[in-house]
């Protein structure tokens, strides 16, 4: 029989109460013995009493649901779960493994089929921010927390209310904190000991201008995972496919969330479509052919859905108007399943959006010559050296400097009146210089090759991935000459705005600053910055030389699209996760993590990123939800 004598606390303070008998073992996955001391919250009890009912009508004969849990307001149906997970990306896997460790049952719900598993990070590139690291001793490189700590606020530039209840930097800013200590603390060995591994020499992305107190890292911290973005899927796949086995996971694929089901106030489930099946491989567009509906309850559902980038209508309809109109054209570096109706539907049960206006797109998009999704977009990660024009062929002035600052020049693209602009350089920046984000565009890596990898960056070859758009992609145009170059340059854009004197003038007077030790030319001194760094000299960043010099020919002329990419805003949560609603209260039974949640509190990096802290804040914002809601069912 049941175990009768317990004690329950109530409320997340708790008073302490007597419980009734109440057949505790038969909420299921609860795992409670005889006189044993648990902690429920106000809904557990409400659950419970849910659960005393069904039981009282199971002993009258009145109800055939047996012993599982009934949620209430839903006509006493049974609890599909403990816990549904809204999307099997990244930060949806490392909630349901956090669950499934604590022997929750956790059902994973996804439009897409098992094929694209792991969601957009299976295509990531893996590059990580941590704090302090070994990779950066190596290096030479001095990190710390409050170093770390001074660049991301400085970075973020939180302004919205951080400070006061109700504003919407207030979680954000709070989250912030969280994940630099996390960054700073455990985040690597937590990895480590899953059997994730690193590329010794750290990448410097977003260095800024290298004032201390100025947005941008003052140091390298964006440290490549071997195995690129699948080999941070990996260690969570193999917890996920463990958990299965024991029964504690289990998948819905092509089941599209249309509806969360509240009662109460309460989230209580999920309403949806099941879409016919589909044998798309991994990352291509599926189809949204309705095939049924379905609908399962829960004691908790974690949206991790992801954010806006793969619909470019969202994208123009959230652009702020301090970045000027939406370019009439953009590329797009996330596959389609990242279409943001998760957080419209979120918000239709009352959750509470924020910062919905800033957004982390790239400037070095590439329009891919194999497209996967549709309008396939690459983007370039390119060390300082290649000359940035805008799209009449005027050089930006600082900060358009490659690897400097990705919000800085979408503004100064911008303010230039056109959506695109060129990168002007030669064979032999390209060669070192043009590492493409992307899992597919880095087969060494992907494919855990270390010393392949080095060899091929350290060696004066074009990797085979840049090879092939230079080959093939529609963006690059190659010439032996300035005026030959232009004339290719005008015929790509369809226009004569790039005037081939101009262009060279200002591509000599560069070279004669590349000369003078003692120049003064931003982007000079940023190459010479960069060489001092070892592992940019080693790996990232071709020694200084006239880009007209011919033995470093031909000459490359790049058009570079803006490219959409993550979602810097999202559903506001508290630090275990828990979403608020419009009314500035939790939504009981709702969480939300990864990108749909801003990477956590609904911007955690406020108006700009650092690099390398999409996937950490997906592994962070899953780990900390998963395991408050382990606490709460
Ligand atoms: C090419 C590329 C390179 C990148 N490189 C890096 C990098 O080096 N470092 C870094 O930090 N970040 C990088 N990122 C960003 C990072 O990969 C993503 O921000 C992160 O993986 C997002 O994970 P997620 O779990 O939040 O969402 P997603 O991976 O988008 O997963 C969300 C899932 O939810 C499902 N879903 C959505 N709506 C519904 C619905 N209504 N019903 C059912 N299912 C739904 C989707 O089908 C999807 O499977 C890169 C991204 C890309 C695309």
């Amino acid at each position: 029989m049941y175990p009768i004598r317990f004690c329950i606390r109530i409320g997340e303070e708790g008073d302490v109460v007597r419980g009734s008998p109440v057949p505790i073992a038969a909420i299921e996955g609860f795992d409670v013995r005889e006189d044993r001391h648990f902690s429920v919250t106000r809904r557990q009890a409400l659950l419970a009493g849910g659960v005393t009912a069904a039981a009282a009508g199971a002993l009258l004969g009145t109800s055939g649901t047996g012993p599982a849990s009934a949620a209430p307001g839903t006509g006493g149906s049974r609890h599909d779960a403990d816990v549904i997970v809204v999307g099997h990306g990244l930060s949806g896997l490392v909630a349901a493994c956090e669950l499934a460790d604590a022997r929750k049952r956790v059902i994973i719900v996804d439009q897409e089929s098992g094929e694209n598993l792991g969601g957009q990070a299976h295509w990531s590139l893996g590059g990580l921010f941590f704090v302090d690291s070994p990779e950066q001793r190596l290096m030479g490189v001095r990190d710390s927390h409050d170093r770390a700590r001074r660049d991301w606020f400085a970075t973020a530039g939180f302004d919205r209310g951080p400070n006061q209840p109700g504003g919407e930097d207030f979680w954000a800013r709070q989250w912030a904190e969280a994940y630099l200590h996390f960054a700073a603390g455990e985040k690597r060995a937590w990895l480590a000991g899953m059997g994730m591994a690193w590329i010794p020499v750290v990448g410097w992305a977003e260095r800024g201008d290298g004032r201390v107190g100025r947005p941008g890292n003052t140091v390298p911290r964006f440290h490549m995972t071997l195995g690129t973005g699948p080999g941070v899927v990996e260690p969570f796949v193999r917890r996920i496919r463990e958990a299965q086995a024991k029964g504690l996971v289990r998948f819905r694929y092509r089941h599209q969330v249309d509806e969360l089901i509240t009662s109460g106030g309460a989230v209580t489930g999920v309403r949806g479509t099941v879409l016919a099946a589909d044998d798309a491989p991994r990352g291509h567009r599926s189809n949204r052919t309705p095939a049924g509906d379905f609908e399962l309850h829960a004691p908790l559902v974690i949206v991790a859905s992801g954010g806006i980038g793969g619909n470019q209508a969202t994208v123009r309809k959230n652009w702020p108007a301090r970045l000027g109109t939406p370019p009439e054209f953009m590329v797009t570096g996330v596959p389609a399943h990242v279409d943001g109706r998760m957080l419209d539907i979120s918000e239709q049960a009352g959750a509470r959006l924020v910062n919905r206006d800033r957004m982390w797109h790239y400037t070095e998009g590439l329009r891919n010559h194999s497209p996967i999704w549709p309008a396939h977009g690459i983007r370039v990660l390119a060390a300082p050296s290649s000359m940035w024009f805008d799209a009449a062929g005027k050089r930006f002035p600082s900060p358009g400097i490659p690897s400097y600052d990705t919000l800085g020049t979408l503004e100064l693209i911008q303010k230039s009146g056109y959506g695109y602009s060129w990168f002007v350089l030669n064979k032999r920046i390209i060669e070192k210089e043009f590492v493409l984000s992307g899992s597919e565009q880095n087969p060494e890596l992907t494919a855990k090759n270390l010393p392949l990898y080095l060899a091929k960056r350290a060696t004066d070859d074009v990797p085979a991935p840049v090879q092939a758009f230079l080959d093939r992609g529609p963006d690059f145009v190659t010439a032996r000459s300035v005026p030959e170059l232009v004339g290719k340059m005008n015929r790509l854009a369809g226009s004569s705005l790039v005037d081939a004197g101009e262009l060279e003038r200002q591509i000599r007077h560069r070279d004669r600053e590349a000369a003078d030790p003692r120049s003064n030319d931003p982007q000079i001194r940023g190459i010479r910055r960069s060489l001092d760094y070892l592992g940019d000299s080693l790996i990232r960043t071709v020694p200084l030389h006239p880009i007209l010099d011919p033995q470093a020919g031909p000459l490359i002329a790049v058009k570079m699209n803006i490219l959409t990419r993550k979602t810097l805003g999202g559903l506001q949560t508290d630090l275990s996760g828990r979403v608020m609603g419009t009314d500035g209260k939790v939504i009981d039974g709702l969480l939300a993590v990864g990108e749909a949640s801003g990477f956590g509190g609904g911007g955690v990096h406020g108006y700009r990123a650092l690099e390398g802290t999409f996937l950490g804040g997906c592994l962070f914002s899953g780990r900390q939800a998963g395991r408050a809601a382990a606490r709460m069912v």
